[in-house]
């Protein structure tokens, strides 16, 4: 399974504005308690805009229309999801991190080292290739469908699917950048 970059949004979630070929623009999730919203913002409006609740966010680049598509997306923005979701702890949250661990997981960025048993609780015990530090993930026990539902949600704020091969992702559009620059709140 891999997750597969959507074309990306056409336009400012704030200012309306087009995007053009190759402009970088922000995309972010907010946390509102209840679930994660995306948002994308043109360069002007994140210096104004990007306080509040905001969990996660990412540059991005609207792809020039010769360039052939990036198919797959950023593991980074994955894995910063993954790390930012360690300090929140809502129902949706968790299961949010579990699927998310599976995926590091196939991508080999984390190591299942153990499974550890607590009051009825299974967690799954980590080891962290890219920081070397051991990861605790509660087991949220999710059945295939409700795996498959996570992911689809997890796929749509991030703007990738994990259908092959889906008209969407081979035309592309959109490439999730991580920046390199500073990175939280
Ligand atoms: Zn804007």
């Amino acid at each position: 399974m891999d997750w597969h970059v959507n074309k990306g949004a056409k336009n400012c979630s704030c200012c309306q504005k087009l995007f053009e070929e190759e402009e970088e623009y922000f995309s972010a999730l907010y946390d509102n308690a209840v679930a994660y919203t995306r948002k994308d913002l043109c360069l002007n409006c994140w210096d104004m805009k990007h306080d509040g609740d905001l969990f996660s966010y990412w540059k991005t680049k609207v792809q020039k229309k010769s360039e052939p598509v990036r198919q797959y997306a950023n593991i980074e923005v994955f894995y910063d999801l993954f790390v930012r979701s360690e300090s929140e702890d809502n129902a949706s949250n968790k299961n949010f991190r579990y699927v998310l661990a599976l995926y590091l997981m196939r991508k080999k960025v984390l190591t299942l080292k153990a499974i550890n048993r607590e009051n009825g609780d299974e967690f799954l015990v980590l080891q962290n290739s890219k920081e070397e530090k051991e990861t605790r993930v509660l087991n949220p026990k999710l059945n295939q469908e409700g795996i498959l539902a996570v992911k689809e949600e997890i796929g749509n704020l991030i703007g990738c699917s994990t259908q092959n091969g889906s008209q969407e992702a081979v035309k592309g559009g959109a490439s999730a950048v991580a920046s390199n620059g500073e990175k939280g709140h």
